[in-house]
């Protein structure tokens, strides 16, 4: 196709280029010929004025016409000569016919003047030859306009036809032009347009091609559309179902279920301290081994059992089409053999790692028949596992909706709470059992509850720390305790340190530093006066900004206690890396001076551990005298504890002049 418009534009070219030079040079040949014949018919006009001029001057040399007439007689021949030089040469024959029957006058008359040259034959001879040229050159004149009028007539109409053929041959150049470079140069310019020409014919020239080619493309939306719904309900990192798959198997199954009349179970597990894992080894470790779990999960599954990832490291159990009645008992048989098979250790890149899980379980249709109800109790049945102390199991029951509608309230309580005032601080002072002075009081909150009455923090603490009210209800217990310190500062010569139990949390506060600065300078007490207590799962996972809440605290001359030490996580070969001022002794380590069946080494590792480090030291917990003795003896000499008094209120606590004084 491209190569036969390339020949026919060269084709079309060459003819119409050669057609435009025929015609060039028929016009420019016509038109000198015009020119000629425009040459010869005003050659004529200007002869006829000669003659007219002659025959004048020959009117006005009457008296000498004798001779003026071999004059005349050789002008007028000279004249016809030129005239017949001058016609065309088609009226040649007219013309010569007319001058023929002159000059046989003109003989006459040469004949006449011969025999007889009197003055009135001249006179009438004048005449006759004025008369004879006259006529003769008139007529010339005439053949000569005519002719130059028809010439004209002609030309116009020839040259009319030309331009029409040549503007034909124009359009025709034109034609040539843009089929010989459409085909030609347009490809080069653009090689894609061409490759995509050349693809498109080969398709349309080959019917079997463009058929195989529509299924392949039909074959891969296909496919990516299989990927793409794939993607949507699987885990990246497992390949099993996600949390939106798993809802929606769980919905067809309590479908099913109805028609069937069958039940299933929804088993929840979730790895204990997974966290712990993935921040001391690392994600990676921390993927593989959720893989490396999935898959020890995944060879305990059979038929349209159904596993999935429904979160971190959270995992659901579908079990189906289990018989009524029988449910319960078939979860608890695969819940068991689960547990079992995790008790092998994991081998991860030659970390031999332990874990165990969770498990919640919830039947159909007891504990819910939908499936956000069953997704609701099964978490809460987790939930009741994980406070059991892990590596274990529970079921769903309605108490456990109970309590947590009872958290729900108990957190909208709180917050009422705080609003209306109804908490109080209590101070449990901390003796120095050389002198029996107090030296410092640990601020202990209390709820004055209008039905339940006065409640310990356990009650309330912990579920301000879940909801994140924490934030709020420790503020106003630092704003509480730094409004009685400014009162303290003010009466009593020397101030106690006072100690505030903060969460965690607050000190993941953005503002928290910048809240507690604000204070201490609105109630003007002093920094030194007063020390945080933290708890030793602080510094387990505890974050940058936690780390720098405490230095830049420290900075502003607050002390830092660590509280109920021993009990947690703490190691004691990094216990000098944290920045801290005191320990306090955990109430654990003190009941053991009390019992003989308990060891007192830990106790008295810690008491050696802090006066290596410089670290002051707090006795928790002591309630008698034999514990103060033993401690004294160990050089631990702040003591806290039920022997000395109870957390009493503000009001309680008076001051003379050996100090503090407690009613
Ligand atoms: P904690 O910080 O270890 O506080 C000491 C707890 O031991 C207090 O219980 C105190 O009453 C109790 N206690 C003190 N001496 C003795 C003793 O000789 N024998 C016995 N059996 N117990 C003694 P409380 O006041 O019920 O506080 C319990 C926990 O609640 C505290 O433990 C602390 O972790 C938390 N808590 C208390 N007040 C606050 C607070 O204002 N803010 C925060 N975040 N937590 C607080
Ligand atoms: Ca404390
Ligand atoms: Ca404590």
């Amino acid at each position: 196709m491209r190569i036969s418009a390339r020949v026919l534009g060269a084709a079309l070219l060459v003819i119409t280029v050669l057609a435009i030079t025929t015609l060039l040079v028929m016009a420019v040949f016509m038109m000198t010929r015009t020119a000629d014949f425009q040459e010869k018919s005003k050659a004529i006009n200007d002869v006829s004025i000669k003659v007219s001029s002659i025959s004048t001057s020959i009117g006005m040399t009457n008296t000498t016409a004798t001779n003026y007439y071999p004059r005349l007689f050789e002008g007028a021949n000279k004249i016809i000569a030129q005239s017949l030089e001058l016609t065309a040469e088609h009226e040649l024959t007219n013309l010569s016919r007319l001058l023929l029957s002159t000059q046989s006058n003109l003989v006459t008359l040469e004949a006449a003047f011969s025999s007889d040259p009197s003055s009135i034959y001249f006179t009438n001879l004048r005449a006759q030859i004025i008369l004879q040229l006259s006529r003769i050159f008139e007529e010339a004149n005439r053949q000569a306009n005519k002719n130059y009028l028809q010439q004209n007539a002609l030309l116009k109409r020839d040259l009319t036809i030309l331009s029409s053929i040549g503007v034909a041959l124009l359009s025709i150049l034109l034609v040539a032009f843009l089929i010989y470079f459409k085909g030609f140069l347009l490809p080069i310019i653009n090689a894609q347009a061409s490759l995509r020409h050349k693809k498109y014919k080969e398709l349309s020239t080959n019917k079997q091609l463009v058929v195989t080619e529509l299924e392949l493309l039909f074959h891969t939306i296909q496919l990516s559309q299989k990927q793409l719904i794939y993607d949507a309900t699987h885990d990246e990192l497992t390949q099993l179902s996600n949390r939106a798959e798993f809802k929606q198997l769980l919905s067809n199954e309590l479908r099913l279920n109805q028609t069937r009349k069958t039940c299933s179970a929804v088993i929840y597990l979730d790895i204990d301290d997974f966290k712990n894992i993935n921040d001391s080894l690392g994600h990676v470790i921390g993927d593989k081994l959720l893989l490396a779990f999935s898959r020890r999960l995944s060879r305990l599954i059979n038929g349209t059992d159904c596993l999935a990832r429904i979160g971190g490291d959270e995992f659901t159990l579908l079990l189906t089409n289990l018989k009524l009645g029988f449910a319960e008992d078939i979860a608890l048989k695969k819940v068991l053999e689960i547990l079992r098979a995790l008790k092998e250790p994991f081998n991860i890149e030659s970390h031999p790692l332990s874990v165990s899980s969770s498990v919640g379980i919830a039947i159909t249709p007891v504990h819910g028949n939908d499936g956000d109800t069953l997704m609701r109790n099964v978490d809460a049945a987790l939930y009741d596992a994980k406070s059991k102390g892990k590596a274990t199991y529970a079921f769903y029951t309605s108490e456990l909706t109970e309590n947590a509608e009872n958290l729900l309230k108990t957190e909208h309580e709180i917050k009422d709470a705080i609003r209306n005032d109804q908490f109080v601080m209590f101070y449990q002072p901390q003796v120095d059992a050389r002198t029996e002075k107090v030296v410092g009081m640990e601020a202990l909150i209390r709820w004055e509850h209008p039905k339940r009455g006065l409640l310990p923090p356990p009650e309330f603490i912990p579920i301000a720390e879940k909801s994140f009210l924490i934030q709020e209800l420790g503020m106003w217990i630092i704003n509480n305790v730094f409004q009685q310190v400014a009162i303290w500062q003010e009466n009593w010569k020397r101030l106690p340190k006072i100690s505030i139990n903060i969460s965690t949390f607050q000190l993941e506060q953005v503002d928290f530093v910048e809240q507690v600065q604000n204070l201490i300078t609105k109630y003007d007490i002093r920094a030194s006066n007063i020390c945080f207590e933290i708890t030793e799962s602080t510094f387990l996972n505890y974050s940058k900004r936690t780390l720098d809440s405490i230095n830049n605290l420290r900075a502003l001359d607050f002390e830092f206690a660590i509280d109920d030490f021993g009990t947690g996580y703490s190691c004691l070969s990094y216990i000098n890396r944290l920045p801290i001022d005191i320990i306090k002794i955990d109430k654990e380590f003190i009941d053991s001076i009390a019992q003989p069946s308990l060891s007192t080494s830990p106790l008295e590792a810690i008491i050696i551990l802090a006066a290596g480090l410089g670290l002051k030291l707090v006795a928790e917990g002591v309630e008698d005298e034999h514990q103060v003795e033993y401690l004294k003896q160990k050089k631990c000499y702040v003591i806290q504890g039920y022997y000395y008094s109870k957390p009493i209120p503000a009001t309680m606590i008076t001051v003379n002049s050996n100090g503090v004084m407690l009613q």
